[in-house]
């Protein structure tokens, strides 16, 4: 991993996975020249929803939002790059789909403000992506590798 580089993390939610979305997301990760460094299909049971989503308990949407992530798998991601938190937030868009602008994740195939497709860590909240890949990868399922030397890769 280059000075430069961060790691975040990144998950498609149980609609993405339902609707077939898992490699169209993927490939737009790869396109842009980030580097996957870990991945994992699985389902999320009601306490790592309760502990990824704490932020937002009490908040009237939190029971619909932990019953949609536990509804069905979601894969899992490490993405890695220059600025790569932001940058994979910069691809998804906003929060409510209807707020994000066409050729982003949500602003294509999101539904509406709970079913958005995917999740990434919040570049505003210093040390989230840290948090949470931890909180849903052990160490050694992390893949230290060489994308290679092309400068128009990172
Ligand atoms: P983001 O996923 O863009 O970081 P938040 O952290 O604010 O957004 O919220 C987490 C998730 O909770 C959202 O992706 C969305 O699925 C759901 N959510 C947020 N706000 C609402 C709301 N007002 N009504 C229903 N679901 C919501
Ligand atoms: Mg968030």
């Amino acid at each position: 991993m280059s000075h430069h580089d961060e790691r975040t993390f990144v998950m498609v939610k149980p609609d993405g996975v339902q609707r077939g979305l898992i490699g169209e997301i993927v490939s737009r990760f790869e396109d842009r020249g980030l580097k996957l460094v870990g991945g994992k299909f699985m389902r999320i049971d009601e306490e790592l929803a309760h502990e990824h989503y704490g932020e937002h308990e009490g908040k009237p949407f939190f029971e619909g939002l932990v019953e949609f992530i536990t509804s069905g798998p979601v894969f899992a991601m490490v993405w890695e790059g220059a600025d790569a938190t932001r940058q994979v937030r910069g691809m998804m868009g906003e929060t409510d789909p209807a707020e994000s602008a066409p050729g982003t994740i949500r602003g294509d195939f999101g539904l509406d403000l709970g079913q958005n497709v995917i999740h990434g860590s919040d570049h505003e909240d210093e040390g989230a992506n840290e948090r949470e890949i931890a909180l849903f990868f052990d160490d050694d399922e992390l893949v230290d590798w060489d994308l290679g030397t092309a400068e128009w890769v990172y």
